[in-house]
């Protein structure tokens, strides 16, 4: 039995903003049940993180520590090779993370809370493997969809046919739980080149769930997904412990936000276009330009983030976004905002998003009907569903044009199909506010898992 009075679970996090963020919103439901959570990754200064390191923050019964991974052969926060676009931050991770989370997890039983159990986000094997090695039981938090996850599973067990990359849309995938999927459905890294970082990765992320990750937490909810769900606890433990949405863990500055929301304020009833790309995704000059021209064409008030990092791609400076917005202050641009408030406001009608699982997840929990613009990784296979399974919205061809823009955005706001479009969003939105009150999918699926890390101390 151990010392400790409620078990000590460890959140691992590869430094990624769609990653932290649910991570994060885990650890609050973990520690307002009474539990101890650490949470700790290695941060740098391009990720929109609140929390300094030896910070604590009370929630409910219990406490969130944050310890950040530093030191050993880690870069400082401020190294500016955290932003390769390479992704050659992750082999740098994946190489020079294990000796210091393993001091980590030895520096918990020194001071009297040893681990009960590792929680570490996909795309950090690393983490799973320190746990492993220490005998500390561990769980995944796959922050994608269970169907991307089943679709993983299914095409590196080899348990499926898959279309080849250059198959038509009439050759498709049969995956138990899962409608038939085209090549173009597909996560892109299933096609992706071998020696792709990023694949491998996830090939190392897919095996240690079979071989030694004791559950598999999915940010997703059983009205969701509840088909796929069911076709893949035979091969996995799946608990599905989602809607995870991020509240206040994202901030920008809390100043941008409060401007945000008082701008909000001031329009209409959904009669704002919100246009975001999450945290990572690169839209060329002509997008962006097109992008500009096409919502100063619909006519509606928009707010629009432009990451610092996608602002230098802008043509003539701001001018693009200077004509957009216009004199009479249509628009508003912001480099970053707390996106899942911006969704739950009131003001806003349509969300033309890069289709993240975050901000699918955030757009289903608020009711806010979407354009999906998917560029690469699990994003368009989560814009199929918006658009096919879901029902929420209506597809933007590649490369956007300002023309397909405005008509996509007319769609889901003003055409003949918008009243059935909103509908559907509001049943998917009283679907993610039953999964989160009292007695919901997310209440179950944590309770589940808080027994299960219980039953392993006993
Ligand atoms: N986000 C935000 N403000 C922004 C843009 C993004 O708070 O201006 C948050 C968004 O709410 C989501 C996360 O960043 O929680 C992005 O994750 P997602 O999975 O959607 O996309 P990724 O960044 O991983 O491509």
């Amino acid at each position: 039995m151990s010392s400790s009075p409620m078990p000590h679970v460890l959140l691992v996090s590869a430094p990624l903003q769609g990653h932290v963020n649910p991570l994060l919103v885990l650890g609050r439901h973990l520690a307002s049940r009474g539990l101890l959570v650490t949470f700790t990754t290695a941060p740098h200064a391009g990720l929109k993180f609140g929390h300094g390191d030896g910070a604590t923050i009370d929630v409910g019964r219990g406490t969130i520590r944050f310890e950040h991974l530093k030191g050993g052969d880690l870069w400082a926060p401020d190294d500016p090779r955290y932003h390769d676009p390479t992704g050659g931050v992750m082999r740098h991770i994946e190489e020079a993370a294990p000796p210091v989370l393993a001091e980590l997890i030895r520096r918990q039983s020194e001071a009297g809370r040893p681990v009960s159990c590792v929680v570490a986000n996909a795309f950090a094997p690393w983490a799973t493997r320190v746990a492993s090695g220490m005998g500390v039981p561990h769980a995944m938090l796959w922050t994608e969809s269970c169907a991307v996850l089943s679709l993983f599973y299914h095409y590196f067990h080899s348990l499926a046919d898959f279309p080849s990359r250059e198959a038509g849309p009439g050759a498709t995938v049969a995956v138990p739980g899962l409608p038939p999927l085209a090549a173009g459905d597909l996560p892109a890294l299933i096609h992706a080149p071998e020696e792709f970082l990023w694949r491998q990765v996830l090939i190392a992320d897919i095996r240690s769930l079979r071989e030694t990750v004791t559950w598999v937490l999915v940010n997703t909810f059983d009205e969701l997904e509840r088909p796929t769900i069911e076709a893949l606890r035979p091969h996995l433990p799946v608990i599905p412990v989602g809607p995870l949405c991020s509240g206040t863990e994202n901030h920008g500055s809390g100043q941008d936000d409060d401007d945000c929301v008082a701008w909000l304020d001031a329009q209409p009833p959904r009669s704002v276009v919100f246009v975001a790309f999450g945290s990572l995704l690169q839209i060329s000059r002509d997008e962006m330009s097109e992008l500009a021209e096409g919502l100063a064409a619909t006519g509606r008030p928009f707010l629009l983030v432009v990451r610092d990092d996608n602002r230098e791609l802008l043509p003539d400076g701001d001018h693009c976004l200077a004509a957009a917005t216009g004199s009479d202050s249509r628009g508003k641009v912001v480099a970053w905002c707390d996106q899942a408030r911006v969704l739950s406001h009131g003001a806003v009608g349509c969300f033309v998003t890069h289709c993240g699982w975050n901000s699918t997840v955030e757009a289903l929990a608020s009711g806010v009907p979407v354009v999906t613009y998917p560029a690469w990784a699990d994003q368009p296979t989560n814009a199929k569903f918006l658009a096919d399974v879901y029902g929420v919205g209506v597809r933007l061809p590649k490369p956007m044009t300002r023309d397909a823009l405005r008509r996509c955005i007319e769609k889901v706001m003003g055409g003949p199909e918008a009243v059935a479009v909103r509908a559907r969003s509001a049943k998917w939105k009283a679907e993610a506010t039953a999964a989160l009150s009292t007695g919901g999918s997310l209440e179950k699926g944590i309770q589940d898992f808080v027994a299960a890390i219980l039953s392993i101390r006993a």
